[in-house]
């Protein structure tokens, strides 16, 4: 009789967990994954895919206004719909969610809809009592919004709710000035809100290159988005009418719809049973990991936003495999962080690879930056008065380009493309050396001087 019930018990079945348990599935181990929500975690539920089908529906309401330039006469003034909107996209989470859930069966990974903690080293008990051993257990639950405390902090919103809303709020504060809060300022603006972001800096999405967030917030500021800076929440009072009166430091107290707080995600590890076995946390409350994604408990590992180590959906899943191919088939590996492409999918999207300019000014002394400053042709004919801008940055001494930063229209498609080059060590001769595909927005990378 084997002495565990499973080789691997994943608790948390999202990018990193799923992937985990699939492949450590498909090299032989038996394997079962507790999720208390829906397979597919942040990602897939409320997350990077939900959010990106929410950003190609408000950049109709730029292409509906675009194509009149190019000829096209609308029957009637274009209308938008949220419900319907919003329900397309919450389809196409089941439908996905659907699909995760099937893969896992077909790898005969067995699922357990219900919450899971940890009970010791090789423990984990259900809601229900019910108690389960493995050899492995792996801590793949992902993180949380983070809400500031103040009063009436109640009232706002995260973006776990966002995607359901039952109707466009016509006034939406937006709360914090990293990722999240700018891709939703985008959407929402784009579909008719009145858009006003708040943060407790003046700084927005402080890890991108200066020049390029900039570029986002003079873009966003025409667009109509009110920016209001070095602001932090004093409180937030529910009105009759139903609207919010927000009361932040250094502004007047104004009425809003909804309020969304987007103020980063802490790692999930409330009421994990951690403690039950020792797994050790940093300050922030991260599971401390090695290389190979172990704790400071040799019988349990952690991938994903659980660790704090780079919160991203494909850095996730690498953990997930990395630690799939150490544990069960006899291939220890680790996951390269190094030069790892990101993306915002604000309005107009940016991405970026490598260091920025103060980075690598700071990292190499020794740099030279090439910039491009356009306007895509398809919005000089539109008479969009928008201008994207490329920035790479290059090692003066070695030629090497260690930065590549752009903002503009499909700049997150362009970049992935680039950052083969980029992670591959290429230099800026390289990229001189490869004839401009024309007409496109990606040869200026090849046309930079
Ligand atoms: P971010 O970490 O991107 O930004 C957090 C923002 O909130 C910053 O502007 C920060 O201000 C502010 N902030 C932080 N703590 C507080 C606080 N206690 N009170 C008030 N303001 C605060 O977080 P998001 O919530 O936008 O996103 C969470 C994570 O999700 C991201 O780190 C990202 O990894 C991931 N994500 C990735 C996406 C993508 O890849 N496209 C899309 C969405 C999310 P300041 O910097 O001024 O201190």
């Amino acid at each position: 009789m084997a002495e565990f019930d499973y080789d691997l018990f994943v608790i948390g079945a999202g990018s990193g967990g799923v992937r985990a348990a699939r492949v450590s599935a498909a090299h032989g181990a038996k394997v079962a994954i507790a999720e208390e929500h829906k397979v597919g975690g942040t990602c897939v539920i409320r997350g990077c895919v939900p959010k990106k089908l929410l950003v190609y529906g408000a950049h109709f309401a730029e292409d509906l206004k675009d194509a009149q330039k190019f000829g096209w006469k609308l029957a009637s003034k274009p209308d938008f719909d949220w419900p319907t909107l919003r329900d397309n996209v919450l389809a196409e989470v089941e439908r996905i969610n659907g699909a995760y859930t099937d893969t896992l069966k077909n790898h005969d990974v067995e699922i357990f809809l219900e919450r899971a903690t940890v009970e010791g080293p090789n423990t984990i008990t259900f809601a229900s009592g019910e108690t389960k051993t493995a050899k492995y257990i792996l801590i793949a639950t992902g993180a949380w919004p983070h809400i500031p405390e103040f009063p009436g902090s109640e009232h706002a919103i995260s973006s776990n709710e966002v995607f359901h809303l039952e109707k466009l709020p016509k006034r939406i504060l937006i709360a914090g000035g990293g990722y999240i809060a700018n891709e939703f300022a985008g959407i929402f603006n784009k579909l008719g809100s009145r858009v006003t972001l708040i943060n407790r800096t003046d700084v927005i999405l402080r890890q991108y290159d200066q020049s390029i967030r900039d570029r986002l917030l003079q873009i966003s500021i025409t667009k109509g988005i009110e920016f209001c800076f070095n602001a932090e929440f004093e409180s937030i009072e529910k009105q009759e009418d139903g609207s919010l009166l927000v009361k932040a430091t250094g502004y007047d107290p104004r009425e809003f719809d909804q309020v969304l707080i987007a103020t980063g995600r802490r790692p999930n590890v409330s009421g994990l049973g951690l403690e039950n076995a020792g797994v050790a946390l940093d300050d922030t409350g991260a599971i401390i990991v090695d290389d190979y994604s172990k704790t400071n408990v040799d019988s349990i590992y952690a991938v994903g936003d659980v660790t704090d180590r780079v919160q991203l959906t494909p850095v996730a899943i690498r953990e997930g495999n990395a630690l799939a191919e150490t544990l069960f088939n006899d291939n220890p590996t680790t996951v390269d962080y190094d030069a790892i492409p990101s993306a915002v999918f604000s309005h107009p999207p940016l991405a970026a690879v490598g260091m920025t300019e103060g980075e690598a000014r700071n990292k190499l002394g020794s740099i030279k930056v090439y910039l491009s400053d356009f306007r895509a042709m398809k919005d000089v004919l539109a008479e969009r008065n928008e201008r994207a801008l490329y920035k790479m940055i290059t090692d003066a001494v070695t030629d090497r380009v260690v930065g590549l930063h752009m903002i503009g229209p499909d700049a997150p498609e362009i970049l992935q493309a680039a950052a083969v080059a980029v992670k591959a060590g290429l230099t800026k001769a390289d990229f001189d050396n490869v004839v401009a595909l024309h007409p496109t927005m990606a040869e200026e990378l090849v046309l930079l001087r």
